[in-house]
């Protein structure tokens, strides 16, 4: 019997109640019980006086000198006086309410006090003390702290596990290759969990932490690094046979000139899809970096293939947007491109389908709708999608059931650092656009007090009468998705009342997907010059006339989502600013403020983010895909991270992984996991 698949119920004193009760904390098994390690340790290690500070709580080992004096005050209440010799120091020991604990304090008699102490009148409060010559089990230890609740108690928890221990604690497995335990000298995994519950001392708890950190982040790192060699293993995917001449004579279309970056990354995603693999690969690039067009280029390829591409988008106002311009780009190349969206005409939808099915539409523009609703391809060769939907694994294994299995390129604006990007998404591979297009100004970046409002209106008009249009960003307001609406109205009000001879539009939530298209479409076309919103136009909307974007409370968004509204402006040739209006309280609030106004490079951003909030919290967002570690803090543990990342790689890349006996206990973990479900099983 595994440890894993004995309930809790086994260990002794775990009652049908309190079983109940543990599994309210992930607790079910005896190996849960066994993992579920404690927060913090409460510190009873024996000091001596002269290194305690006055207040502190200290534990010390003292023998009593004379006989104790109780006061009573009433029934319950009672203060227990007894001079106790510590450190050769006469300490006064106080206990209050403890009164039948006087017959015990007998002169001559050692004692270990844990409690307060008072330097100036050398008096120590007790809250707990133990007598050495009956066994004192605290005294001299560290002892773990569990979240609790309920019946489970401190020290309930505490017995209960230090019984799994003694009960199971010999039935501990490796996990973890004995090369890796060998390369870095870990602790095995049974003294580490024993060591993590009960320490000795502090170096053995962190050798224990860092033993299990090493393996959580590895096991963590493992998957992703698994899945990933077994999707390029696994040549089950579309081979796109294009060459390299039609690839080139489309792209003589374009209006434009490749940028370098552009060609490497179009050059990486055609090796992918070329190949019977399947492609999952990530493009991250800055705002206007132009990945639009390397999407478009990656879609003609899987099109001139004999395949068909979807590209999908998360709102409406995008995908007709993209729709737009690949319809542009593609004028002449003969492909046909289609919008699917749900606020269509049922008819409308299906013609859509069928075109699809039949394979008359080359490449479809929509939502995510496009993958769940039945839509029917007649051979779909290639999705495009955007992190917000990053593809999962569960939509790829529908599409393989359907016997359809694309190539993906998910594409994102949120520059990460490299070794965040590797770490986060290390089930894909990582094509980077590092540069802009050439003739771009550097979008100006200012940040201005709520006092002066009267500028930024004044700024608002020179842009107008310049024929340039602005943005107007109301916060976002958390708690209530109806304050932030109504925040948009009062703001379109006043701003109609400023501007009394110029057409401002509104753009939140709560409108109908027909009204944000229509205040859209009269933004794009020049019709309103202003357009306040909530952050419905934060992703890709492209206005390249518009040249000024103010951001209300901007200290109320994260650095990655201003530049993301920063980059709203700068797409055209005029020269682009971008107004903060914020008063932050706090030191951090002003330096996330001066970041945005040094530097408009994403990446850049990006890294100052990481350093002002280290990659805990910046792996904290939901859309980094990371779980929450059990034991692992990605600030303190980074430097772990990357060696398991490293180590994951190189084992999942030798040809015998999966095959090799000596992984057995490893492919047996991954076998478990939902990522591999159905997946694995060769
Ligand atoms: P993003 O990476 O933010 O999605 P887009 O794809 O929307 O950027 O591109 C931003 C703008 O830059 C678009 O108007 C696009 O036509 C233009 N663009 C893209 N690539 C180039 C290039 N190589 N040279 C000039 N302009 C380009
Ligand atoms: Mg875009």
């Amino acid at each position: 019997m595994k440890l894993d698949q004995l309930p809790v119920r086994s260990v002794k004193g775990v009652s049908a109640q309190k079983e109940q009760e543990l599994h309210a904390f992930g607790v079910h098994t005896v190996a849960d019980l066994l993992d579920y390690f404690p927060f913090r340790y409460e510190d009873y290690r024996i000091r001596g006086l002269a290194e305690t500070k006055d207040g502190e709580k200290v534990t010390v080992l003292g023998k009593i000198m004379s006989n104790p004096s109780l006061q009573r005050y009433g029934r319950a209440k009672s203060r227990l006086t007894s001079k106790v010799a510590v450190d050769g120091v006469l300490v006064t020991a106080v206990w209050f309410n403890r009164h039948f604990l006087q017959e015990q304090l007998v002169p001559g008699r050692d004692i270990t006090l844990t409690g307060k102490w008072d330097q100036r009148r050398l008096q120590l409060t007790v809250s707990e003390s133990e007598f050495p010559d009956r066994g004192a089990k605290r005294s001299g230890t560290l002892q773990p702290v569990y979240s609790v609740g309920g019946s489970v108690t401190q020290a309930w928890m505490r017995k209960t596990i230090e019984q799994a221990l003694v009960q199971y604690g010999a039935m501990l497995e490796e996990v973890l290759p004995l090369e890796l335990v060998d390369k870095y000298g870990l602790m095995p995994r049974r003294d580490a969990i024993a060591r993590i519950h009960r320490p000795d001392d502090t170096d053995e708890g962190q050798a224990a932490r860092r033993r299990l950190v090493y393996e959580e982040l590895f096991l963590f790192q493992l998957k992703l690094q698994a899945y990933r060699s077994l999707i390029r293993k696994r040549m089950d995917g579309v081979a796109h046979s294009v060459s390299a001449e039609t690839i080139l004579a489309f792209v003589r279309t374009l209006p434009f000139e490749l940028t370098a970056s552009q060609k490497k990354v179009i050059n990486e995603i055609l090796i992918d899809m070329r190949s019977a693999a399947c492609m999952n690969r990530l493009l991250q690039g800055d705002v206007g970096s132009g990945k639009t067009v390397v999407a478009a280029v990656a879609l003609y390829a899987s099109v001139k293939a004999g395949h068909q591409g979807a590209l999908m988008v998360p709102t409406e106002i995008l995908a007709e947007q993209h729709y737009r311009s690949l319809q542009k780009l593609y004028a002449d190349a003969g492909v046909e491109v289609a919008l699917l969206t749900g606020s269509m005409t049922d008819k409308r939808k299906r013609d859509v389908a069928a075109g699809l099915q039949m394979g008359l539409i080359d490449v479809v523009v929509g939502t995510h709708a496009l993958i769940q609703d039945g839509i029917e391809f007649r051979s779909l060769g290639l999705v495009v999608t955007d992190e917000q939907h990053r593809f999962g694994v569960n939509q790829r294994s529908v599409l393989r059931h359907k016997g359809i299995n694309p190539d993906v390129l998910t594409m994102t604006a949120t520059p990460i650092p490299r070794t965040l990007a590797i770490t986060a998404f290390g089930d894909m591979d990582v094509s980077t656009l590092r540069e802009r297009p050439q003739g771009r100004k550097p979008i100006l970046t200012y940040w201005v007090k709520h006092s002066m409002m009267d500028r930024v209106l004044g700024f608002i008009r020179r842009e107008a009468e310049a024929g340039r249009q602005s943005y107007f960003i109301c916060p976002l307001i958390e708690e209530s998705d109806k304050l932030d609406v109504q925040n948009a109205i009062d703001l379109h009000v006043q701003l109609m009342q400023a501007f009394p001879d110029m057409k401002i539009g509104l753009l939140h939530g709560r409108l109908s997907a027909g009204e944000k298209d229509e205040a859209m479409r009269d933004f794009s076309s020049g019709e309103t010059q202003v357009l306040v919103a909530t952050t419905v136009v934060e992703v890709g909307v492209d206005v390249p006339n518009a040249t000024l974007m103010i951001i209300m409370d901007a200290e109320r968004f994260g650095l990655s989502q201003l530049h993301q509204l920063r980059g709203r402006v700068g797409r055209g040739g005029h020269q682009s600013y971008c107004v903060l209006i914020a008063d932050p309280k706090s030191e951090t609030g002003r330096e996330r403020m001066k970041v945005m106004t040094e530097t408009d490079d994403g990446f850049e951003v990006a890294r100052r983010d990481l350093e002002l909030r280290g990659p805990g919290d910046f792996f904290g967002t939901k859309q980094s895909g990371v779980p929450d570690f059990k034991l692992a803090d990605m600030s303190a543990d980074f430097a772990v991270l990357e060696e398991a990342r490293d180590d994951a790689a190189e084992l999942t890349g030798r040809p015998d992984f999966w095959t090799a006996a000596a992984y057995a206990r490893l492919h047996d973990i991954l076998r478990k996991d939902q990522l591999f479900q159905g997946d694995l099983l060769d």
